[in-house]
């Protein structure tokens, strides 16, 4: 393995002015523009290395203490262009992204789109066939993505003659040299329309409102997305098109609420009801269903209906239905009503004072024994 000041021909105390020179006799003989062989490619390479190191003070010091480029003893010298990315120099040359060659396709991967769905808690419990309106671009069915007016095809460039590049002379210090560019008369792609489809401006593709019928599968929550391959923006020049997304948002609902895959919902029960037991029946996303609240019920106690939850988006099986039970306590009471109650609070006992039940608690009994 030689060194990079053995690549350069200079000893190991060469000044960098002379590093400098070096490289520059070595550049003008290999580049790709005056020696295109692979072989002067790759020595160009190595040379281009060398001297990014060497002439780097920083650089330099690490490689003398280390024998290698990454500044880590031991790490056995990986070499000159042994995948390290290549400076400025050296893309300034042969383009950025590793030097893109020929011409560039007019037919190119249309973008992924990504679109909201808005649902109603109902339709995620049970799927819905939702309809998608969405703004994207479809192969314009002019000129089927050819981009040309129908009869016509493209040309090949004559600025670049097919290439899509152009060579520019451009003074570096290394001197005057050629520096290769996108073609501006046909914009990279080697060829020119002569008569640019009409409806699409020769973009191949157009804009479009498309409708779409979505199946949105039981389970679904807000987040969820669907992912429909090939059904995103058409690509330009007639390309395949994107996927679509479309993510899921479902919508608040009055009655049930959703944790996980379980739906809770709050029965407001009379008083009585609570105390003596009953059955209501509640209408849910799988018809009416009976709530059996059974007698001495307390505010906050909760009845589960098993599986009429949300199904499961991945799997099999449904979340449950839980149904907070919250107790009334009667607000107004006729004449009638109350002494009835009066006479419930006398027969069990619940001390009431002038109608009014009245909280005994130690202060009051201590009172009542300091009178007594
Ligand atoms: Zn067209
Ligand atoms: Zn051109």
């Amino acid at each position: 393995m030689s060194t990079h000041y053995d690549v350069l021909g200079v000893a190991q105390d060469a000044s960098t002015e002379e590093i400098k020179k070096a490289y520059r006799k070595l550049a003008r003989k290999l580049h790709p523009d005056v020696n295109p062989g692979e072989e002067a490619a790759e020595q160009f390479k190595l040379v281009t290395r060398a001297y990014e190191v060497l002439s780097d003070t920083e650089k330099r010091r690490n490689y003398d203490a280390t024998g290698n480029e990454n500044g880590t003893g031991g790490f056995g010298a990986g070499g000159a262009g042994a995948g390290f990315g290549f400076s400025d120099i050296f893309e300034q040359f042969f383009g950025a992204g590793g030097g893109q060659q020929g011409p560039m396709s007019r037919t190119s991967r249309g973008r992924d789109a990504l679109i909201t769905a808005t649902i109603d808690l109902q339709d995620a419990v049970r799927g819905v066939v939702y309809p998608l309106e969405m703004e994207t671009a479809v192969t314009c069915p002019t000129c089927n993505g050819s981009c040309c007016r129908p009869g016509t095809h493209p040309v090949e460039c004559t600025i670049c003659h097919g290439r899509g590049q152009v060579q520019r002379p451009v003074r570096s210090f290394l001197g005057q040299m050629m520096s290769v560019e996108t073609c501006s008369a046909c914009r990279g792609y080697g060829t020119t329309l002569p008569s640019p489809c009409n409806e699409c401006m020769g973009q191949g593709r157009v804009r479009q409102r498309v409708s779409k019928q979505l199946k949105v599968p039981a389970g679904v929550g807000t987040g969820t997305r669907i992912h429909l391959a090939g059904q995103g923006e058409a690509g330009p020049g007639g390309g395949p098109a994107g996927d679509l997304y479309v993510e899921i948002e479902v919508r608040r609902h009055p009655v049930f609420e959703r944790d996980g895959n379980d739906l809770h919902a709050t029965l407001k029960v009379p008083m009585t009801a609570a105390a003596l037991g009953t059955d209501i029946s509640l209408d849910t996303f799988d018809g009416s269903q009976t709530v059996t609240v059974e007698p001495g019920t307390q505010s906050g106690e909760s009845v589960r209906l098993a599986q009429l939850g949300v199904p499961r988006l991945r799997g099999t099986g449904r979340g449950d239905l839980i149904v907070t039970i919250e107790v009334e306590t009667p607000t107004r009471l006729d004449a009638e009503q109350r002494e009835l109650l009066e006479r419930l609070a006398e027969l069990r006992g619940d001390h009431v004072a002038e109608g009014r039940f009245e909280h005994r608690g130690v202060f009051s009994r201590l009172r009542d024994k300091l009178r007594g």
